[in-house]
């Protein structure tokens, strides 16, 4: 039986832990956080899911699943993390590799930016910790993309300091449980939240069972609809169930509608140089969505265009150009609709941006989204079968 303020998994108590005040706890401070923890902790315990990234634990390791988990699914980071931390198995394999390579690594789960402050961090953790992840809160937080959830979740589980925790789940788990009929999205309730939860971490035998604790609860017991209170460790403790208001808080605020906007991409067939194919894509701008990512040339509006006005942008004409295919994507905060041409006249378009030709067989190692990725396997499908292009199309 672990003792409380001991540490089941071997990591240095903090030796600056502050008691908390139990005398000046009122009702809307939430239950006695020592309470919550001895029933929460022993759950995890013998409840956790079996993750990749649970099996070992790193500062690293940590730091990339942390980085992936933000607004991804628990299954999707599951399939990936062992195939990154695989091809980039230390924080100096991935500080070294070129940005192309971890975009590509990354595709698939969207929000490349934390790709690219994932490896922003690793940099600096090189440069500025001699390639050891460090372990304190506040060094954390100093690097690129790293705030006070990534900080006290790479400072708690991999090095088993008492740092707080708060992210989607477990602010609904600390709002239910105190019984607050407040939002997430209220700065004041996230400050609120974010004491409780130090009060909780500092109640806890082990910070890193608390903390993923917390983090498990709300994700598997104490989710946003329907929570199961039946199966909830907590559940004596908890104000919300109760007060039968676990379904209705955290208040839900609404959220702004996405922009909607139109990727109109245009398709060319396969230019041969010898016995070469080569695709004809094109870079994206070095900032917002998918920055830097590798498309098929396309044109970006709030609205549809009308194919003829599209194949003028091109310097074509509508008859230069045949609709394939059209399907939306939605991202955080935009809906994408995919509007796929293909150019079917010999002439040669006028791009706005610069284009690039690469071989067939190295479109798989670049960088896309998932929808210019959709648009490449069935390009690439399609000029697999025809293995020898019309003589229609050009050649350079
Ligand atoms: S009892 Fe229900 S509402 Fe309260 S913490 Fe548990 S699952 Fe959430």
């Amino acid at each position: 039986m672990r003792k409380r303020g001991g540490s089941a998994s071997g990591h240095a108590a903090d030796p600056e832990r502050v008691p908390v005040d139990t005398e000046s706890r009122n009702e809307s401070s939430g239950p006695e956080p020592a309470a919550v923890a001895s029933d929460l902790e022993p759950w995890f315990a013998g409840n956790a899911r079996d993750l990749p990234w649970r099996r070992r634990r790193t500062g690293y390791r940590v730091l990339v699943s942390e980085s992936m988990l933000q607004q991804t699914q628990v299954s999707r980071v599951a399939d990936r993390f062992p195939r990154f931390v695989g091809r980039f198995p230390t924080i100096q394999d991935l500080a070294s590799s070129p940005i192309d390579d971890v975009l590509q690594e990354w595709e698939g789960l969207g929000y490349y930016r934390r790709a690219r402050l994932l490896h922003a961090a690793a940099g600096a953790i090189v440069e500025r910790h001699g390639g050891r992840v460090p372990s304190d809160a506040a060094k954390l937080r100093a690097l690129p993309g790293v705030g006070p959830y990534t900080a006290g979740a790479v400072a708690s589980l991999a090095f088993g300091r008492r740092e707080a925790i708060v992210d989607g789940n477990v602010g609904r788990v600390l709002i239910r449980l105190a019984g607050k009929e407040a939002s997430i999205d209220d700065p004041k309730a996230l400050r609120w939240c974010w004491s409780r939860s130090r009060e909780l971490v500092e109640a806890a035998a082990d910070p890193a069972v608390l903390n993923e604790g917390l983090m498990e609860l709300g994700a598997t017991i104490c989710t946003p609809r329907s929570p199961s209170c039946g199966s909830c460790p907590v559940a004596g403790h908890c104000k919300a169930r109760r007060l039968a208001i676990q379904d209705r808080i955290p208040v839900a605020k609404r959220r702004p509608s996405r922009r909607q906007v139109v990727h109109h991409v245009l398709v060319l067939p396969p230019k041969r140089r010898g016995t070469r194919m080569l695709a004809t894509v094109q870079r994206r701008a070095p900032n917002g969505l998918w920055a830097s990512m590798w498309e098929f040339p396309t044109v970006e509006t709030d609205r549809p265009l009308q194919a003829r006005t599209f194949s003028r942008r091109l310097g074509l004409a509508a008859g230069d150009l045949r609709r394939m295919e059209s399907f939306s994507h939605a991202t955080t905060h935009r809906e994408v609709r995919f509007v796929v041409f293909e150019a079917i006249s010999q002439r040669s378009p006028t791009f706005e941006r610069e284009v690039s030709l690469i071989e067939v067989e190295r479109l798989g190692e670049l960088a896309m989204s998932v929808p210019q990725r959709r648009i490449a396997d069935a390009w690439a499908a399609r000029w697999a079968t025809d293995v020898q292009p019309s003589s229609r199309w050009p050649e350079d």
